[in-house]
């Protein structure tokens, strides 16, 4: 059993808390399009990753890496001109005419640039995160990233605001008077890093609130945090780390479908589609002064010519195959189709999703809304036993994390639906 070696020696030199998904982990070989292929050659639907934006191994982005990598691959320290164009291009897609790029390789390494630009502009250090946030793993990001380090473990510099959850905790209020309840936790942070004598730098906020479980956030407040945020002192940044690149099918950013203007915008994972690149967008004032602050910004293997032309193919394929439209036409039908699941399945408590990201959060009844996180895992579980790989997120577990690759099709969709229903009747029978 070639796989259960691997798994064995994989425990051995890597250890047992290096993530895996599955109870019975993947041994997968190789990928196209939004398929994936085990050892055995047993085929997947991909449902889950984001990572290959526009498709496992798309051959315009193998091409454009492999042609690249064969005439030259240095650091940014000589002029190049894929390096500028692929910059200019990324700019544009912002609504900011101002926005200048900084080129990083992961996106924990961008958010480390992010905060450090945030502290250093700002002369503070006080950031504000939501709970059960993710954004990386640097020493100074994982303080931000609540879903890894406790309340003791975050240190002065960093407060935590409550997830604004519609679902959980409406309460009765209407929209505006949930965004005004939620407002005033951030406002309450301010001040709290005041009363500590911390100076405030700034928040922040993934756009689409991915690890939190992608909660409907209310019309307009995401442009209210922006905004105190700025009245603070301090400066807004998005994370568009998971959600970016058209994801969201309306916008090209999860900030843009909120109708809000970041002053520093971090990229990275579908970025590349694999290729490990990644970006800090910025306004101009703000890196020219961070700029000014330090001798130079320099990362040895950031911007090279291979992750701009990998970068450049993952732009293209988006434009020239309307990713971002399919992600609106595919993720609409997907989402009218997990509702249709919600009527006929009460482990089902809410169905969320804008674009190809979609949030299924099981319960187990849709009254008390206690959250099923057993049932949670029964299900990705045996969907990958089915052949669809999701997986599952959220402060409690319970929610079902359904975000595949862009140009995930009507047929996929129908095959991912058809095995969800198939899967939670089983579940439901077996109690
Ligand atoms: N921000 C968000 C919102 C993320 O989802 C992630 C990765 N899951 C990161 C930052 C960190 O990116 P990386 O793993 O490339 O360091």
């Amino acid at each position: 059993m070639p796989s259960q070696d691997l798994l064995q020696r994989r425990f051995d030199i890597l250890g047992k808390r290096a993530p895996l998904f599955y109870d019975d982990p993947l041994h997968i070989v190789r990928g196209e399009g939004v398929w994936l292929y085990d050892s055995d050659g047993r085929k997947y639907l991909d449902a889950y990753n984001n990572v290959a934006h526009v498709g496992h191994c798309h051959p315009r982005v193998v091409d454009a890496i492999c042609r690249q990598a064969s005439t030259l691959n240095t650091s940014t320290r000589y002029l190049h001109e894929t390096i500028v164009c692929y910059a200019e291009r990324l700019a544009a897609t912002f609504s900011q005419p101002d926005m200048m790029v900084m080129f990083c390789c992961s996106g924990s390494e961008a958010n480390e640039l992010a905060l450090r630009m945030a502290r250093e502009c700002s002369g503070g250090m006080g950031v504000i995160s939501t709970a059960n946030s993710y954004h990386g793993n640097t020493a100074a990001v994982s303080q931000v990233s609540s879903l890894l380090s406790p309340p003791e473990r975050r240190g002065k510099q960093t407060r935590t605001i409550p997830v604004i959850d519609p679902y959980r905790d409406r309460a009765g209020r209407d929209d505006a008077a949930l965004v005004d309840a939620y407002c005033t936790e951030v406002g309450k942070a301010i001040d709290g890093f005041e009363g500590d004598g911390q100076r405030f730098a700034g928040m922040i906020l993934c756009s689409g609130l991915s690890a939190e479980g992608l909660p409907d956030m209310p019309k307009g407040y995401m442009r209210r945090v922006a905004e105190q945020v700025r009245e603070a002192g301090g400066f807004f940044i998005a994370d568009e780390v998971q959600g970016g690149f058209g994801r969201f099918g309306s916008h090209f950013w999860g900030h843009q479908v909120q109708g809000v203007v970041p002053d520093i915008v971090t990229l990275g994972k579908p970025m590349g589609n694999g290729h490990p690149m990644a970006a800090v967008i910025a306004r101009r004032h703000i890196v020219e002064r961070f700029t000014e602050m330090n001798p130079m910004y320099f990362n040895t293997f950031a911007g090279n010519p291979v992750s701009c032309a990998a970068g450049m193919a993952v732009m293209d394929v988006i434009e020239d195959e309307g990713l971002t439209g399919n992600a609106r036409a595919t993720g609409d039908y997907v989402l009218t189709q997990l509702h249709g699941l919600a009527g006929r399945h009460p482990v089902i408590g809410d169905v969320r999703g804008r674009g190809l990201f979609f949030a299924v959060e099981l319960v187990r009844d849709c009254e008390s809304k206690v959250p099923a996180p057993d049932a949670a895992k029964a299900v990705i579980n045996a969907m990958r036993d089915a052949g669809v790989l999701i997986s599952r997120i959220g402060p409690f577990d319970n929610i079902l994390k359904i975000r595949p690759p862009m140009p995930f099709s009507r047929d996929n969709a129908d095959q991912l639906i058809e095995t969800l229903n198939r899967v939670l009747s089983l579940l439901s029978t077996q109690g």
